[in-house]
């Protein structure tokens, strides 16, 4: 972690850990990309090492976020997902140029080009959420139960009955909450 910026949250679903950049979206949203370099970082964490990132370029991730974020929730609620949202994720993921590649250890990696790197990473991102958003893989998008956060996640428990997007954040942040409003209703013995 690079002093002075929020730490990233990391879930094993490429697209939802990219909309899990801004966390706290219905309370006081927390930018966790808010440099160029921070997405780099990012990029770098997941398999999609790129050399580096402008302002502009920075701005089109964060587009394609919300982007993904949208048509997530609208997915979530079981709504028509929002034309505008598609077309964003669609561009970004015809742009993209990364190949997949084969390691001799049975891996994937990801292979960008050299000039276009931050596209094809993007490219990558949005084609992970098309195959979330187009039912392709084994889970189901719910909406987390905290409040203060609504994030769009990929539940892949057997049970599909995930609440929280992160159980080591918004869930025990929800059992506290619970937990201090059951001591307040208490009387105390002095009292
Ligand atoms: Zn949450």
């Amino acid at each position: 972690m690079r002093a002075g910026f929020p730490e990233f949250r990391l879930g094993s679903v490429l697209a939802t850990s990219f909309t899990a950049t801004l966390t706290e979206r219905q309370g006081d949203p927390v930018e966790r990309i808010p440099v160029p370099q921070r997405l780099v970082d990012w990029l770098a964490v997941n398999g999609l090492a790129v050399d580096s990132c402008t302002t502009a370029q920075l701005e089109r991730a964060r587009e394609l976020r919300e982007s993904i974020h949208l048509a997530a929730t609208a997915a979530a609620l079981k709504e028509p997902l929002p034309g505008p949202a598609v077309q964003v994720i669609n561009d970004r993921s015809a742009e993209g140029r990364a190949a997949a590649i084969l390691t001799p250890d049975g891996e994937r990696e990801w292979r960008l080009s050299p000039s276009s790197s931050v596209e094809d990473a993007l490219g990558v991102i949005a084609a992970d959420a098309i195959g979330i958003l187009a039912g392709e893989r084994d889970g189901r998008l719910a909406l987390c139960a905290s409040p203060t956060c609504r994030a769009a996640f990929f539940d892949t428990s057997q049970s599909r009955t995930r609440k929280w997007c992160e159980m080591n954040t918004c869930g025990n942040r929800q059992k506290k909450a619970r937990f201090n409003a059951s001591q307040r209703k208490r009387p105390r013995p002095e009292e």
